[in-house]
C-alpha cells in the first residue's frame, strides 16, 4: 500500500502512553465489560468474535518503536482514506460524512462503553462514535492470525470504521435494540450480518484504495487473508479444535472473506445487505 508520505486524518487521539490503564491486567470494570458483552452477543464491534485471542502483545511487551512510528502513521493515513471514501459517497447520496475519531491507546483506556482493554482487540463504541485501537494488534495479527502487511492492518480500520458507518445509518442501534428481545442464537446470527456488513463495508474502502492506486499488487489478497483470519471458524478451531456455528459472532472465514470482496469489488452500499441475504 502506498502510505508513506500522504495525508493524514486530523482526526486521530492520541493516549497512548496518557497512563489510563497502561499495561495492566484487565481492571473489575473491564472484567464486566467483557461478560456482559459475552453474554448479549453484543461485542462492541471489535474485528474479532470469542474466543479472545489469549494474552496480547500489549501484555507481554511492546512494539519496536519503528514498527509502532510505522503504524502509527499508516492508521492516521488509513483513516483519512476512510474519510475520503465515506465522504465521496454519502455526499454522491446528498448526504454528508460525520468522521470517526480514532483513538490511539495502551494497554486500557475508559470509553463510553466501559474500560477498553487490549484483549478485546479493536472495536468501535456506538456510545462515543469513537474506533480504539492498541497499535500492537499489528503484532497478534501477524504473529496469531498469520495476517501480515499493511493492507491487512487497513482492512481492521476500515471495519471498524465500517461500524461507525452503521452507526450514522441507524443500523447499529437498530440491531442492538432487536438482539435485546430475540435468544442468544438469534442474537448470534444478527452479530454475524452485523459484522458481515462492516466487512463489506471495508470493502468500500478498499473499493476506493483501488479506484486511487493506493493498493499495489498482492494488497487485496492481504485484505482478504486478513478478513479470513479473523472468522470466527478459524479462531475457534484455533483455539479448541473444533468450530461451533450457533456460537459466531462475526462469522465464517469464507462470508467474511465473500462479503469484504462484495464490497471491494462493488463499491456499492446497496450491495452490502447482509440482512437481506438470509
Ligand atoms: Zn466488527
Amino acid at each position: 500500500m502506498k502510505w508513506q508520505g500522504r495525508t493524514r486524518s486530523r482526526n486521530v487521539e492520541d493516549r497512548r502512553g496518557s497512563g489510563g490503564g497502561g499495561r495492566k491486567t484487565p481492571g473489575i470494570i473491564g472484567i464486566i465489560v467483557l461478560l456482559v458483552g459475552a453474554y448479549y452477543g453484543v461485542d462492541l464491534s471489535g474485528v474479532v468474535g470469542t474466543p479472545s485471542l489469549g494474552p496480547t502483545s500489549a501484555q507481554q511487551s511492546s512494539l519496536n518503536p519503528q514498527l509502532e512510528s510505522q503504524l502509527e502513521e499508516l492508521s492516521h493515513v488509513v483513516l483519512a482514506d476512510t474519510e475520503a471514501a465515506w465522504k465521496d459517497y454519502f455526499g454522491k447520496h446528498g448526504q454528508s460524512y460525520t468522521p470517526t475519531t480514532l483513538v490511539l491507546y495502551t494497554g486500557g483506556t475508559q470509553t463510553a462503553c466501559g474500560m477498553g482493554q487490549a484483549a478485546m482487540g479493536p472495536f468501535y463504541c456506538p456510545g462515543d462514535k469513537k474506533v480504539y485501537l492498541d497499535l500492537s494488534f499489528y503484532e497478534d495479527m501477524r504473529t496469531k492470525l498469520g495476517a501480515a502487511g499493511d493492507a491487512a492492518f487497513a482492512y481492521v480500520i476500515a471495519h471498524e470504521v465500517g461500524h461507525h458507518v452503521q452507526n450514522l445509518l441507524g443500523i447499529l442501534p437498530q440491531v442492538h435494540q432487536a438482539q435485546q428481545s430475540v435468544g442468544k442464537t438469534q442474537a448470534n446470527a444478527l452479530s454475524v450480518k452485523l459484522e458481515l456488513q462492516a466487512d463489506c463495508f471495508a470493502g468500500i474502502w478498499g473499493h476506493y484504495a483501488v479506484n486511487q492506486q493506493i493498493f499495489e499488487a498482492g494488497d487485496i489478497e492481504k485484505a482478504m487473508n486478513a478478513a479470513a483470519s479473523v472468522g470466527d471458524d478459524r479462531l475457534q478451531q484455533q483455539a479448541q479444535g473444533y468450530a461451533v456455528p450457533d456460537s459466531f459472532t462475526h462469522g465464517s472465514s469464507a462470508d467474511r472473506m465473500k462479503w469484504l470482496k462484495r464490497g471491494l469489488e462493488g463499491g456499492d452500499i446497496n450491495q452490502c445487505n447482509t440482512f437481506d441475504a438470509g
